[in-house]
């Protein structure tokens, strides 16, 4: 249950040198990549990062963002945490970058980011919750796209991805009737070299990947309403 993890006050609470030590290497409030003398914040979130694969795959591909994995699940945290550190020990000065908290994120997400902080948000292969009554735990949902139109910056990306059709649909759905987001253009996804790894770099989506699946997706843009 919620008793048996840490739960920051706020997100000046949390210490993320422990994280980041390359980013923080003399502690909290130091930072390497600061020329303004504020400290690195984190932009992307990975929501249910299961076994954190598309960390993994995205910390090569942005190696100065930093970025974090939410999970539920303690071993699994665990395992994600072990995997960053073995990656760390093998390749020095790679891997980085990318770190994971065991929280839960329907929760405390404004715990861990202020206002806008975010460029990228990560829901890939979510639990589906398929009963109605069930609907609301689902991690998208109108009323949790609320708090993640405040935790984007304008301009931040949501991504989401499922084999449930209705899933799908639902995702799709909850971001086209929410006034803060917008479908990002077609032309833009084909240009997103993160659009590539939503399906395979997963554990969950290389399992749908072996079984030929079918995956549907929803990537949808943090605007600001027109006057
Ligand atoms: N995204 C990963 C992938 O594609 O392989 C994992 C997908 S798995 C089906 C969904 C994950 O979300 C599980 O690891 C589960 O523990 C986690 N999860 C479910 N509810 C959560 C919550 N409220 N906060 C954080 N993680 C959650």
């Amino acid at each position: 249950s919620d008793s048996h993890f840490p739960i920051p006050i706020s997100p000046s609470e949390v210490d993320y040198s422990h994280h980041y030590p390359y980013f923080y290497p003399d502690g909290w409030n130091s930072n390497v990549n600061s020329n303004d003398g504020t400290a690195s914040k984190i932009q992307f979130a990975d929501i249910g990062c299961g076994f954190g694969g598309l960390l993994v795959s995205l910390s090569q591909l942005f190696p100065d963002t930093l970025m974090i994995g939410m999970e539920l699940r303690d071993k699994v945290s665990e395992y994600v945490k072990e995997r960053i550190l073995a990656l760390r020990m093998s390749i020095p000065g790679q891997y980085e970058n990318i770190s994971v908290v065991r929280t839960n994120s329907m929760k405390y997400l404004p715990n861990y980011f202020t206002k806008k902080q975010l460029t990228k948000m990560f829901f890939l292969f979510p639990d589906p919750h398929f009963k109605e009554k069930n609907h609301r735990r689902r991690v998208i949902s109108p009323h949790l796209l609320d708090e993640y139109a405040y935790t984007l910056q304008t301009g931040g990306i949501i991504y989401t991805i499922t084999d449930v059709e209705e899933l799908g649909d639902w995702m799709r759905s909850c971001l086209e009737e929410h006034p803060l987001f917008q479908a990002v253009p077609e032309h833009e996804l084909e240009a997103d070299p993160v659009v590539k790894l939503l399906s395979g770099a997963t554990e969950e989506g290389q399992k749908v990947a072996r079984n030929e699946g079918q995956t549907f997706q929803a990537i949808y843009r943090r605007i600001e309403l027109e006057d």
